[in-house]
């Protein structure tokens, strides 16, 4: 058991008592979202949200992002917690009057919760600031949904900014909200928890003729439809059915007439796998299939490939120590295991660079269906946000305890 600097009732009453503060943040953050890397209002409220706690702030971080930083009175770990503060580019579709302001952006993947949630956490390790050991970070990035060719992720730019430095934080913590688990509910993965993901390009030149006369030409719109069916038929045959894989194309353009050939086609898809051998082997294979397309039909073909976000891996040491902590302050059985996802995060680059705990929190409404992220109906349960402060605020205090420290009950002394 992990010595907490306060009692888990003490907290649950605190995250409760949070709850005006909690549903008044997450409902500005909603009404005013913004795309990535123009996070500017969000990244000004979150400033100013920080220093109105106390906090010592950071801003202007990979762009828009804020780090908050509090230091406990004891000598203690450097931990982290991290919240995305981007929106999608979808029109709300949930009639509730803190829908979306801004026409054709909404808060539909949750990042208004991470970021109310923050700022929750950050206010009850305040209250009690006189009792911690250590260094708390709340890290607000910009730009977590998926960055564009030649751009960073928010999460990347945040680690070159350097908020993973100085000290050294010995653990970050992140969390999602689950449209699909209950609320009082987390669900957590002891090491792969999300999918690593790249953006694949296959361009198919041929040679454009008359659309009468295809044998005088190569057709790159046939032999893309028939690169898709092997590919398909190889993923579905080739690769171990123990290896989770997904390749899917979201995207195909090319052709300019119907009565003429196109002279190129390019398919955009998306690669999903849990082990980076995984990845090898399906590009091995797609290269393969691909080769063998140039020979029969004349095409050439070439794939691009690039890396979106890494695969998402907790530390399982630190897993451990969270869910026990996770399991004193929420209570037994609220805690449970589950499958890594094949949805890829850019929390994924802090995981790469410190210890990492990300999990997620449920935001299902009792009795009611969830519904999914990115979807412009996404309408999470607000009942959520204190579970989700619990959560932070236990972890965060229960993992910069000082090792040598824990079990004696935490006596005062070299404050910072
Ligand atoms: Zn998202
Ligand atoms: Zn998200």
């Amino acid at each position: 058991m992990t010595n907490l600097p306060i009692g888990v009732e003490d907290i649950k009453r605190r995250a409760e008592g949070l709850i005006k503060d909690l549903i008044r943040w997450r409902r500005d953050f909603h009404q005013h979202p913004e795309l990535s890397y123009q996070e500017e209002r969000t990244a000004r409220v979150v400033a100013e949200s920080l220093g109105s706690l106390g906090l010592e702030v950071h801003t202007g971080l990979a762009g828009h992002g804020v780090m908050g930083v509090l230091h406990g009175v004891r000598a203690g770990k450097v931990v982290a917690y991290r919240a995305d503060m981007d929106a999608l580019p979808l029109t709300e579709e949930v009639d509730v009057p803190w829908r979306s302001q801004e026409p054709g952006v909404m808060h539909a993947c949750g990042h208004d919760f991470h970021m109310s949630i923050a700022l929750g956490a950050a206010s009850l390790l305040r209250e009690v600031r006189e009792r911690l050991a250590g260094e708390f970070r709340f890290i607000f990035q910009p730009a977590e949904e998926g960055p564009q060719e030649n751009e960073q992720s928010g999460a990347q730019g945040m680690v070159a900014a350097g908020v993973l430095d100085n000290p050294a934080v010995a653990a970050i913590v992140g969390l999602h909200v689950a449209p699909n688990l209950e609320v009082g509910q987390l669900w957590y993965s002891p090491e792969v928890v999300m999918a690593g993901s790249d953006h694949v390009v296959l361009t198919i030149k041929g040679k454009p003729v008359h659309g009468a006369t295809p044998h005088r030409g190569v057709d790159p719109i046939q032999v893309g439809a028939q690169a898709l069916i092997q590919m398909q038929g190889w993923l579905a045959q080739g690769i171990d059915a123990r290896q989770p894989v997904v390749l899917t194309f979201g995207r195909i353009a090319g052709g300019n007439r119907f009565n003429i050939l196109a002279s190129e086609v390019v398919l955009e898809g998306s690669l999903r796998y849990l082990k980076n051998s995984g990845r090898q082997q399906v590009l091995a294979g797609v290269r393969k299939i691909l080769t063998g397309q140039s020979v029969t039909t004349g095409a050439v073909l070439d794939l691009r490939v690039r890396t979106v976000y890494p695969i998402l891996k907790n530390d399982p040491v630190l897993s451990g120590q969270a869910v026990s902590v996770l399991e004193q302050v929420l209570g037994a059985g609220r805690v449970k295991l589950h499958q890594p996802a094949m949805g890829s995060e850019d929390f994924a680059f802090y995981a790469h660079r410190a210890p990492a705990f990300y999990f997620f929190l449920g935001v299902r409404s009792p009795g009611r269906a969830g519904q999914s992220l990115h979807s412009p109906l996404f309408n999470p349960d607000e009942t959520a946000l204190p579970w989700g402060v619990r959560a932070a605020a236990g972890l965060l205090m229960g993992l910069s305890e000082p090792e040598e420290k824990q079990g004696s009950g935490g006596v005062c002394q070299a404050p910072r």
